[in-house]
């Protein structure tokens, strides 16, 4: 059996279209436009990189983005104020801070400036603790690019084994409880997990989010395994996945490709927490929301 290879671009590229039609529906009700400030500090070309391509995608959908580029030494206090400034104007709904931040400043401290309401990263405390407990205002963009992908893909989730490999604060940990939240049976896998083939043999559906290139081969897979490749490193200019792709497509049901599957899907996830953030604002409650 050949796996059914994910088509993330594709599936972003509807999202878009989704938000863009809801956001000229708003402006068309001259209810505003939604604004993203996207908070940089220093110069590190990747993190440039990634600040330039959320930006291209608000402007597709008609999201307002703002880039607000600090020198790598910006003092503590000088970046809170900035921050603070941003939570009180009107016209910014979402926050994303690009991490990461460079050491002197404490990441933490600098998350826990931006007001929850406006968090479209989901990453503050308040935002954490109301998807642990299932009450989430926004889901950080890759964990719900990964669950939104899962859907359209009509993968199902309730009463099955999800192993999910790696266990970060941004995208392992609250993968894993959203899949706990949809009644998979979760496993968390790490880099002490003593025989991770042995664990990952019990996927149904695995979700590999390690950033160890080709990690993961076909012989880890069990047959017919849905397999989510969140993993990107860059090896020799080229983008390469957790996922050995050739032994895994051969066993597995289902698989995403990287380049081109939870990348894209992380992008137009922003741009939904920042619609969402936008309609929050208006006072439109759930069932009026879009997405
Ligand atoms: P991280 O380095 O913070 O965490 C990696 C996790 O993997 C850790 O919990 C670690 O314990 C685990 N791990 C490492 N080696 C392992 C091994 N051999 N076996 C089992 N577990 C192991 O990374 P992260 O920020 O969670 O990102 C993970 C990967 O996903 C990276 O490649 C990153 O570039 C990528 N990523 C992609 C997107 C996207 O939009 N597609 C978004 C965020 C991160």
């Amino acid at each position: 059996m050949a796996a059914r290879i994910v088509d993330g671009k594709r599936v972003a590229a509807a999202m878009r279209a989704e938000i863009r039609e809801r956001i000229q529906g708003l402006r068309r009700d001259n209810r505003g436009v939604p604004g993203l400030a996207v908070v940089r500090v220093g110069d590190d070309p990747a993190s440039a990189a990634y600040v330039r391509s959320k930006a291209k995608a608000c402007q597709e959908v008609g999201i307002a983005a703002r880039e607000i580029g600090f020198p790598g030494f910006v003092p503590h206090d000088e970046l809170v104020a900035h921050l603070e400034a941003l939570n009180r104007d009107a016209a910014v709904h979402g926050i994303l801070v690009q991490l990461p931040l460079p050491p002197h400043l404490d990441e933490r401290a600098v998350l826990e400036t931006v007001d929850p309401v406006k968090d479209v990263d989901g990453f503050t405390y308040a935002n954490i603790g109301r998807l642990v407990e299932n009450r989430a205002r926004f889901v950080p963009c890759t964990p719900a690019g990964i669950l939104e992908l899962l859907d359209r893909e009509k993968i199902e989730i309730a009463g099955r084994r999800a192993v999910v490999v790696g266990r970060s604060e941004i995208v392992g940990k609250p993968t894993a409880m959203l899949l706990l939240h949809r009644h998979a049976t979760v496993t968390i896998c790490h880099s002490r997990t003593a025989d991770l083939a042995a664990e990952t043999r019990r996927a149904d559906i695995l979700i590999a989010a390690a950033g160890r290139p080709r990690l993961i081969t076909g012989s880890m897979v069990t047959p017919g395994a849905a397999i989510v490749d969140v993993g990107i490193t860059r090896v020799g200019g080229r983008l390469v996945g957790d996922v050995d792709f050739d032994s895994v497509a051969p066993v597995a049901s289902a698989v995403t490709p990287v380049p081109g599957g939870v990348g894209p899907m992380t992008v137009a996830m922003l741009l939904r927490n920042t619609l969402r953030a936008f309609e929050m604002g208006l006072g439109l409650g759930p069932a009026e929301r879009s997405a």
